[in-house]
């Protein structure tokens, strides 16, 4: 069990009140970690440090190439360390090992990604008339806020940090209160591999409060955040204070749409990891499944027949395929949901229970859950419920199908399952979704703008995309003429 402390300025400290808060594995509630609780003033010191580092601090005189080089160290340090982080993000979120093996590499990627796309940071000239010479250069913005959630903790910190590192700015980091330790881990080895001090800032604490501020603060430049939707609201207000530049990652209720031409063995594996990959606490889980009603009943009875194989358990348990919720709090929603959706009449294939064995009762574990009988009007077919719950809606044509899709106020990924390139191309050409799959579900790629369409949040991250995202671009004019204006 490791005490953590936060980082400020380069420096490991404590919250300025002393409280500290204990970090309890969600798979059998033991105590796993402590942090330091921090509040709105250890918010403030951190966001002094960024600023400082960002105004008077060597990061803007640092050069492309020496950034890069700097991510691309840490990416080899991330790698050096899988072992230990994995486990870590393990004990505190509770996915399972090789979900968290693979959000690990998934991290060094990024910054390796982010480490090479340093240098490639470039302006252009343009052709004006001919007594000036006009181009344009890209900036960092200068300090940002970057506030994020539970079910990726490392991943999302890599998100966030390396597009914004080689870009040249400075940043404040809020893990989840539920889930710091692997951020903390990072910036251990940060400072290791030589990151100047007050570049990168990890303040632990809760949204209300520490997270508030950096959303407040007009010393902040850019808030950067990834979570519920209801939140990202109330950021996008706060930063409104003093018209933070924003980017925000929100939630889905993504369709996921088996049409009966499609392979059928690859539809049920592909609507099973769409679903309950990350226990369904995932913002592009395929929690709607969207079936040709020809093949719905053997579908559904095809997917039923595999839950056995979507064991429950320690993440560290070899064959775990399905870990807990993050927190009692968080089931206890996801639960509500059983109870909402069969008040609303839809019907139970699968799950909707706690598990019976009693090796996970003090985890905060729910049954891998199938409802049939959904209708697209239905709670659960509308909500995102973040957890092991999906809804199987029939439809009867391509039209039909794309309509249920689209009739959401959410916009985040999509997938077509179909041997119809046409069908597929076309489908997808009418989705209304950010992030978008053909036969398969979930891979994601650092070269890819990650985000939605509607409430599913605003700009892109990863890839190009996301490194504009914390870019400012200055026009500069010279004058070639050197006489007098000789307007007046
Ligand atoms: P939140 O979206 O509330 O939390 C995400 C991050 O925002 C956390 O670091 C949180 O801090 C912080 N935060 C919360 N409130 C504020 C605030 N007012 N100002 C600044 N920062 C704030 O996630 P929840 O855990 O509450 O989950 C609620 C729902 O959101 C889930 O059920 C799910 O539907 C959705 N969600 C979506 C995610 C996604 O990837 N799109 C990820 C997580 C949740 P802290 O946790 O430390 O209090």
């Amino acid at each position: 069990m490791k005490r953590y402390a936060m980082l400020i300025g380069g420096k490991w400290v404590d919250s300025v009140s002393g409280d500290v808060r204990e970090l309890r594995d969600p798979a059998n509630g033991d105590v796993v970690g402590v942090v330091p609780e921090g509040g709105r003033e250890d918010a403030r010191a951190a966001i002094h440090a960024a600023r400082e580092a960002f105004d008077r601090g060597p990061w803007r005189k640092t050069s492309a190439l020496e950034r890069g080089k700097l991510l691309l160290k840490l990416a080899d340090a991330i790698t050096r360390k899988a072992e230990t982080l994995s486990h870590v993000e393990v004990h505190g979120c509770g996915k399972p090992l090789a979900e968290a093996q693979f959000d690990v590499a998934d991290a060094a990627n990024c910054f390796e990604f982010y480490g090479g796309l340093a240098t490639k940071i470039h302006g252009e000239t343009m052709a004006v008339p001919a007594n000036s010479l006009s181009y344009v250069v890209r900036e960092p913005i200068g300090v940002c806020g970057q506030i994020i959630p539970w079910n990726y903790p490392l991943l999302m910190a890599a998100w966030k940090l390396a597009p914004a590192l080689a870009a040249g700015n400075t940043c404040v980091l809020k893990p989840s209160e539920m889930t710091p330790m692997t951020a903390l881990e990072l910036g251990e080895l940060m400072l290791e591999v030589g990151f100047p001090e007050g570049v990168v800032n990890i303040v632990t604490g809760p949204g209300a409060g520490c997270g508030e501020e950096i959303a407040e603060s007009h010393l902040v430049d850019k808030i950067a955040f990834t979570g519920g939707t209801v939140t990202g609201r109330k950021i996008a207000t706060a930063a409104a204070g003093n018209l933070k530049k924003i980017t925000l990652e929100l939630g889905g209720k993504n369709p996921n749409i088996v049409f009966a031409d499609a392979d059928f063995e690859a539809a049920v594996d592909g609507a099973l990891f769409g679903a309950f990959a990350n226990q369904g606490e995932v913002c592009s889980a395929g929690s709607r499944l969207l079936v040709e009603r020809s093949i719905h009943d053997r579908i559904v009875e095809a997917m039923v027949a595999k839950i056995p194989r979507v064991k429950l358990g320690h993440g560290l348990e070899p064959g775990t395929k399905m870990g807990p919720l993050i927190s009692a709090g968080h089931r206890d929603k996801v639960e509500s949901y059983v109870r909402i959706g069969l008040e609303e009449g839809a019907k139970l294939a699968c799950g909707g229970k706690r598990p019976a064995d009693p090796a996970l009762a003090n985890g905060h574990f729910l049954e891998p859950t199938i409802f049939v009988g959904v209708k697209p009007s239905m709670r659960i077919a509308r909500e995102e419920i973040f957890g092991p719950v999906l809804s199987v809606i029939p439809f009867d044509s391509e039209e039909e199908a794309i309509a249920i899709a689209n009739d959401t106020e959410y916009g985040l990924a999509a997938a077509v399952w179909s041997r119809s390139l046409a069908r597929a191309h076309r489908v997808i050409r009418e989705l209304r979704a950010g992030i978008t799959w053909v036969n398969t579900y979930h891979p994601t790629f650092n070269e890819l703008p990650w985000g939605g369409y509607k409430q599913s949040g605003t700009g892109r991250e990863l890839g190009l995309y996301g490194i504009e995202q914390y870019l400012e671009t200055k026009q500069v004019n010279i004058n070639l003429d050197e006489a007098p204006l000789g307007w007046y």
